[in-house]
């Protein structure tokens, strides 16, 4: 990441040749706005798309039969079983339909578990995908998919899963419950925070993500007072996309390794989890990232970010420690053994002593300290 120079307030980022850098587009086609899902028939022809699969959960059914007319004739079928981490028995159910139905596109609605789901069928068959989402996840921006198969879970990255087109619609989001926008939200948070320090961190992602974080930041308070309140929405939303983007373009560090153990070894939800362990993940790294440090500081109006993130935390009513995520206490160790099994980027190096002091801090729900022990 290039330092910033003598002079530079903060508010644009010096551009050094000493560091160059590559930074890869996704070729995804976006739709924002309210109202944005009437264009579903429009998009889905744009695709070459003649027989429609729709992908939807329990909590859209109203808005997913909205799509099925404006479909009209488009529409194949519908599949309502997307599950958590895409368990590949769920994937193989609804290819079969897939496939009796002849369908040759898909259209997902839905939080991160649906777009799972279309995702999973799209490797199979590489069929387009179009996509609506519904939480803050931000798996529709990224050519990842992670699937759960006899308790284990594989990732893979590949065009082919990275949906055509996603369409943002504010009006998907107005229900979201304000508990569960406040950590999705998060969610998308960490997501524009580790992309500021990855290994492949460049200037164009960073202003994306500095961007995401400032409008999370400010929406998400607003959205958990207010769900109804459509502007605030619209800045959640937006950060959200943005987040997205920086998650399909750069690898993740510790914090993602951490929520992908917690949550694959004692079922943890996702998005509560990333907004327990954010603050105390980021006061970990800290000491190895000064300049992002005082970019998020300088976004976060705070000087001591990974504290802004734990009150920004409080602020939306998020749980407080992993304990009362239902995670056990000997699980601390556990998740310590599994988080440095295997070596990972991460800016600072893993010491066993200060990842348990991290952990036993988020667990017991305590602020985060640049220096757990
Ligand atoms: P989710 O899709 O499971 O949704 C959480 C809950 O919210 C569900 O009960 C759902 O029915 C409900 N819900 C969703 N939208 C709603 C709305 N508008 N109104 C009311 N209720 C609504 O969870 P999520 O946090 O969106 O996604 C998590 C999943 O996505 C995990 O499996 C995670 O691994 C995956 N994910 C993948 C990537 C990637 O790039 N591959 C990125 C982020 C998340």
């Amino acid at each position: 990441m290039p330092a910033p120079q003598e002079g530079n307030d903060l508010n644009y980022q010096a551009i050094s040749l000493h560091s160059p850098f590559t930074y890869e587009g996704l070729p995804t086609r976006v739709l924002f706005g309210a109202g944005t899902r009437s264009a579903v028939r429009e998009e889905a022809l744009r695709l070459g798309m003649s027989r429609v699969l729709v992908l939807s959960g329990p909590a859209h059914q109203a808005f997913a039969l909205q799509l099925v007319s404006a479909l009209g004739d488009l529409y194949a079928g519908i599949y309502d079983g997307a599950r958590m981490h895409t368990p590949v028995d769920v994937t193989e159910q609804a290819l079969a339909l897939l496939r009796e139905l002849r369908a040759d596109g898909i259209l997902a609605i839905g939080g991160g578990s649906t777009t799972g789901l279309g995702k999973a069928l799209a490797l199979r068959t590489d069929l387009p995908q179009i996509v609506l989402p519904t939480t803050y996840a931000g798996s529709e921006m990224t050519p990842i998919l992670g699937e759960t198969q006899a308790g284990l879970k594989t990732t893979v990255r590949s065009l082919k899963v990275l949906p055509e087109t996603v369409i943002y619609d504010v009006d998907l989001t107005m229900d979201l419950p304000a508990g569960l926008s406040g950590v999705s939200g998060m969610n998308a948070v960490a997501h524009a925070v580790e992309a500021l320090y990855a290994r492949e961190a460049n200037p164009i992602v960073t202003a994306l993500a500095l961007e995401s974080i400032g409008s999370l930041a400010h929406a998400l308070p607003a959205v958990c007072a207010n769900p109804r309140d459509t502007v605030a929405r619209a800045g959640a939303l937006y950060g959200a996309w943005l987040a997205g983007i920086c998650l399909g373009s750069v690898g993740m560090a510790l914090h993602h390794k951490l929520c992908h153990t917690l949550g694959g070894t004692f079922d943890l939800p996702h998005a509560q989890t990333h907004a327990v362990v954010l603050p105390h993940a980021l006061a970990y790294n800290a000491p190895a990232i000064p300049e992002v440090m005082a970019r998020l500081c300088a976004v976060l109006g705070a000087d001591d970010a990974p504290l802004a993130l734990y009150e920004l935390n409080t602020a939306i009513g998020a749980p407080k420690g992993l304990r009362e995520l239902g995670m056990p206490e000997d699980g601390i160790d556990r998740c310590v053994a599994l988080a440095t099994a295997n070596p990972y980027w991460n800016p600072q190096p893993l010491d066993r002593m200060r990842l348990r002091a991290l952990l036993a801090r988020a667990y017991a729900g305590a602020a985060p300290s640049i220096d757990p022990i």
